[in-house]
């Protein structure tokens, strides 16, 4: 990471232009014409996304520790480690294993030993955390990833505590953050054309971070040193107090949430094991759940 982190701008623009070039080749798709300018663009968003991922890595102290990271499924053929799955019981008895795959993750020794994780989930869309969905059981996979993380670990590093164990600090996990990383920028206001090393920088800048961290100072700089806001939404007041958008929780906090939310999911599977599966689709900033949802024709509601 070393290496990657500190290559400059021209050799992240060739890295990309690699990449791209390889994933249209395994498609079979020439560049040429519209796809042409597609194959730009799609480059650009690459290039930017690489040095943005380069940039927080640099800066930081947490270091990647797997890519595409398997939780409750079958291990891949590459070593990759699979994360124990969040697995719950109804009231009913129905037994209920969450699993899915981890985009990144995340580690860091603090200087007391400690190790702490951060999930990533990259996001092509403008997703933003919401604890308030959370709550109504929606958009959970990404905090269920570093619950997985922290109660399970990962094989060969010690069983599954319970939460009271967890919380008395016995786990060598623990949780640092949950972030959607948005791979693409935002909107880049500007009165007129833009040279292109500006241009880019502040593309770069736009790449916007978004979820629920750990609130403790020494894993906060280490994922933002110096606390500048730009990779962790929170910065340090002239009193030393914090502040900022940054949804920040203590582990207690982390405990009660991760025990909340296994109760939200076992109500919901228990409904479901029930065969009470009524189509009531939850609306959430303003768009609704059956936007994205393929049952439309099987639901009776049509997806409306
Ligand atoms: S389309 Fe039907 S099944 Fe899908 S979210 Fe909407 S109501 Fe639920």
């Amino acid at each position: 990471m070393a290496v990657i982190s500190s290559m400059p701008p021209e050799e992240t623009e060739t890295l990309a232009d690699t990449l791209v070039r390889g994933y249209l080749s395994r498609l079979g798709v020439e560049e040429t014409g519209r796809l042409g300018y597609l194959f730009l663009r799609l480059r650009r968003s690459v290039s930017v996304f690489l040095e943005a991922i380069m940039e927080e890595y640099a800066q930081g102290r947490f270091v990647p520790m797997a890519f595409e990271m398997p939780v409750g499924l079958p291990a891949a053929d590459d070593g990759t480690p699979v994360v124990r799955p969040v697995t719950l019981t109804t009231e009913g008895g129905v037994q209920v294993t969450l699993s899915g795959i981890i985009d990144r993750v995340d580690r860091y020794t603090a200087s007391d030993g400690q190790e702490y994780v951060r999930v990533v989930d990259y996001k092509t869309g403008s997703r933003t955390f919401s604890l308030k969905e959370v709550r109504q059981g929606l958009h959970v996979q990404l905090l269920l990833y570093l619950f997985a993380l922290w109660q399970g670990g990962l094989p060969g590093k010690g069983s599954t505590p319970a939460a009271a164990d967890v919380l008395s600090g016995t786990t060598q996990l623990l949780p640092a953050g949950a972030v959607y990383f948005q791979v693409r920028p935002g909107e880049i206001p500007s009165d007129g054309m833009l040279p292109p090393e500006e241009a880019r920088k502040k593309a770069v800048d736009a790449i916007n971070r978004s979820g629920i961290w750990l609130k403790d100072e020494e894993v906060l700089e280490a994922m933002d040193a110096g606390l500048s806001g730009k990779y962790v939404p929170v910065t340090r007041k002239k009193d030393g107090s914090l502040t900022g958008k940054a949804n920040l929780q203590d582990l207690a906090q982390f405990g009660a949430l991760y025990e909340e939310l296994r109760s939200i999911i076992s109500g919901i599977a228990g409904e479901m094991a029930d065969g009470r599966s009524a189509a009531q689709p939850k609306t959430s900033r303003g768009v609704k759940e059956c936007t994205y949802c393929p049952f439309g024709p099987v639901c009776r509601t049509g997806g409306k």
